[in-house]
């Protein structure tokens, strides 16, 4: 037996793991015990990946070929590698000469690793001509990085998992971190265990497994996330919680806020939250006045149409506190995806170019056009993951490129999602996994490389980066993402730009890396001096770590210098907004959606092993026991949930994790146990038949977590 080390590819904790394989066959894999993020330490997803992997193989779920639909709804049959490529980049050319660049849209993943997201990115900004390049990280991180470079200046968490067990308050906010990011939740346990008079302090309208081992819960109306940070500043201004000379002296703006926040007033925040006012006196007390105060926090206040007002009121709190740029302090967004970071990090996002530039920067285009070896680079920003299935949805996009991602399942909306995949007159699907709900759509499916075979980098939460190292060679036909890539790209180029062929002349990942790396010099995520070669011999580092540096850093702005010009941190002046979709008479519950703890996303990969249903074994709508007694249910009784979009039929269970007026469904079900339909009675997968579009206006993250329905009894015939 050998062993590989590498890292795993479900959330972003970003845990080692060690590979047992036999060079053909992947036998068994631990945690590594070397592994800065887990010492050792999987959860039961992380722990069973040898076996989901086979079970993809023996479950023929993997896809192993290239196919080629020749009619849309009939079977797709087998074709040559040369055959698919050259279809895939005469059919793009065609379109891109007939219609231009803005009539292709390329929808990637936060599943991709960065040299993968770096040549998609450099593909389309560089060669096609317009920046419709977006990913599924749109979904789980991009208010995240809105609200940290709305205050802080640059997208760069803070702080770093050793700080979970320095912190003297931990402040947990919009996230089920027990189930979500399971090995990071056991270190904050051992840190309490340790510190016992660590304070942990949750806010969630749900009492998950998180909220349940609170000292304090919060059980806040969702969506009232801001009126609950201005609440708490405001308490905090009162009890004398703030810390007016770390505000001279390293801030801005906070004149505004303070006005802004007069408002909240203890009542007036209790009415606006539904919470206790002496719960936020106590909240504000262990949020301003300790030692170190944490903010953990995920996608309860990412996927939201306020996402980036939720941040950036979460991170005036740690500014007006001082609780920043010290050991256990700071304001620290966990990633959901494995590689989430990565992809900010080359810029793989509409809005975004390489080393966290600016699109809408015309130094950051000159500076990423000379790199590249280009005129220039399109300032027109690209479609956003929902605006761009919009677009295809409305005739706009005639092409989609999607890779390792399953929008016909994850993205909200599915009506409008199914509309624009039929839509568009090509659709290539690059996936490891054949059985996906998007692969029906797809002219052109492309096999990938998936953990296991795949070859590169990830960055986790607290940007550290870690190798993802192959143990067997890839399934069937598959090929590496990079590779098909820049395979595409150069057959493109040979027809629109046959100057630009040499820009995706790489032999291998490091060569992506090391072009990647270089694009880094002089901004705040240098990385030029991390080789793979140190990757190796040093084990997986944290960013910055130009040139010259022995070892990454582990915490920002311990000097008190931000990242914006005048080098002070921006308070956010947010208002606060109500949910894109309240409750109303005609809609009369609150529907939340999140994870379950041992499902990863649409299920491709965890749904293919029995023992990962143990925890939670069938979809059901989690309802109060009071609404389940007034709507006259009895546990598993079906239900029809409706919105304005969709409907379901699913068992009703209750459940005090809920209080009444609310609803809970978990995101991972698809159409094999949940299919519900659309407003025009065609059937659509999982509870995204029910979600909005409605999307943040700044950071384009859609409303995912919530929506309004309507609850009742189904008549099933
Ligand atoms: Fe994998 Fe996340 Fe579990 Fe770690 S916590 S083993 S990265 S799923």
């Amino acid at each position: 037996m050998v062993q590989t080390r590498s890292t795993c590819p479900y959330c972003g904790v970003g845990c080692g793991v060690v590979i047992e394989h036999d060079g053909a066959q992947i036998t068994g894999v631990s945690g590594d015990p070397d592994h800065p993020a887990n010492f050792g330490r999987l959860c039961t997803k992380g722990s069973t990946l040898h076996l989901t992997a086979s079970a993809s193989i023996t479950r023929q779920t993997r896809l192993l070929q290239p196919l080629l639909r020749a009619e849309r709804g009939k079977p797709a049959t087998p074709v040559t590698w040369n055959t698919a490529l050259d279809l895939a980049a005469e059919r793009l050319s065609t379109i891109h000469q007939q219609h231009g660049a803005d009539a292709i849209g390329v929808y990637i993943s936060g599943q991709l690793l960065t040299e993968d997201y770096y040549v998609f990115n450099k593909l389309v900004k560089g060669l096609l001509g317009s920046n419709h390049v977006d990913t599924n990280s749109r979904l789980c991180m991009s208010s995240a990085v809105a609200g940290y470079k709305a205050t802080l200046g640059a997208d760069a968490p803070p702080c770093s998992y050793e700080d979970l067990a320095l912190a003297d308050t931990v402040f947990i906010t919009g996230s089920n971190m027990a189930w979500a990011h399971p090995i990071l939740f056991r270190r904050l346990e051992d840190g309490k265990r340790a510190k016992p008079e660590q304070k942990w302090i949750v806010a969630d309208p749900r009492r998950t497994e998180t909220a349940a081992m609170a000292d304090l819960h919060l059980p806040l109306l969702p969506g009232s996330d801001v009126a609950l940070y201005h609440g708490l500043l405001h308490l905090m201004l009162w009890e004398g919680f703030t810390k007016p000379a770390y505000i001279a002296a390293h801030t801005e703006g906070f004149d505004a806020l303070k006005a802004r926040v007069r408002d909240f007033t203890p009542r007036e925040t209790a009415r606006l939250t539904g919470l206790r006012e002496d719960d936020l006196l106590t909240a504000a007390r262990w949020f301003g006045d300790s030692p170190a105060t944490l903010s953990l926090y995920c996608q309860g206040l990412n996927q939201s149409a306020d996402g980036t007002a939720k941040n950036a009121a979460l991170i005036n709190l740690h500014l007006a506190s001082g609780q920043i740029g010290k050991p256990g302090a700071g304001p620290f967004s966990l990633t959901g995806q494995p590689n989430a970071m990565g992809g900010r990090e080359v810029g793989g996002l509409a809005n975004l170019l390489s080393a966290h530039r600016d699109l809408a920067n015309p130094d950051h285009r000159a500076e990423v056009a000379r790199l590249w070896g280009v005129p220039s680079v399109p300032s027109k920003p690209g479609k956003s993951a929902v605006e761009m299935f919009q677009a295809a949805a409305d005739g706009e996009i005639k092409a989609l490129w999607i890779a390792c991602t399953n929008p016909a399942q994850s993205m909200p909306d599915q009506a409008m999602v199914r509309r624009a995949l039929e839509r568009a007159e090509f659709v290539i699907l690059q996936e490891a996994f054949a059985t996906t709900a998007t692969a029906p759509f797809a002219d052109l499916l492309l096999p990938a490389t998936t953990w296991g075979e795949k070859d590169g980098t990830v960055t986790n939460s607290e940007r550290r980066i870690s190798r993802v190292r192959p143990a067997i060679p890839a399934a069937g036909q598959a090929r590496h993402d990079w590779h098909i890539a820049a395979d595409i790209a150069r057959r493109i180029a040979t027809r629109i730009a046959p100057g630009r062929i040499a820009m995706f002349d790489y032999a291998t990942p490091e060569s992506v890396w090391n072009e990647h790396r270089e694009s880094t010099r002089g901004r705040d995520l240098d990385i030029t001096g991390l080789s793979y070669a140190m990757l190796e011999t040093q084990g997986p580092q944290q960013w910055p770590l130009p040139e010259g540096a022995t070892q990454g850093q582990a915490r920002l702005y311990e000097d008190g210098r931000f990242a914006t010009a005048s080098g002070k941190a921006k308070f956010a002046d947010v208002p606060f907004k109500p949910l894109a979709e309240p409750r109303d008479a005609q809609y009369p519950f609150s529907l939340g959606t999140g994870r379950l703890r041992d499902q990863w996303h649409g299920m491709s990969r965890t749904g293919t092993l029995g023992r990962l249903f143990g925890h939670d074994s069938l979809p059901a709508v989690d309802l109060a026991p009071a609404d389940m007694a007034r709507l006259k249910l009895a546990e598993g009784d079906l239900v029809e949930v409706r919105s304005r979009r969709g409907s379901l039929v699913l068992p009703a269970r209750g459940s005090d994790t809920v209080l009444p007026t609310q609803a809970f469904i978990a995101m991972h079900w698809g159409e094999e146990v949940l299919t519900g339909h659309d407003a025009q009675g065609r059937p659509v997968p999982g509870v995204n038949a029910l979600t909005t579009p409605a999307y943040c206006p700044i950071s384009k993250q859609p409303e995912l977590k919530h929506c309004a329905v309507h609850i009742a009894k189904a008549h099933v015939p």
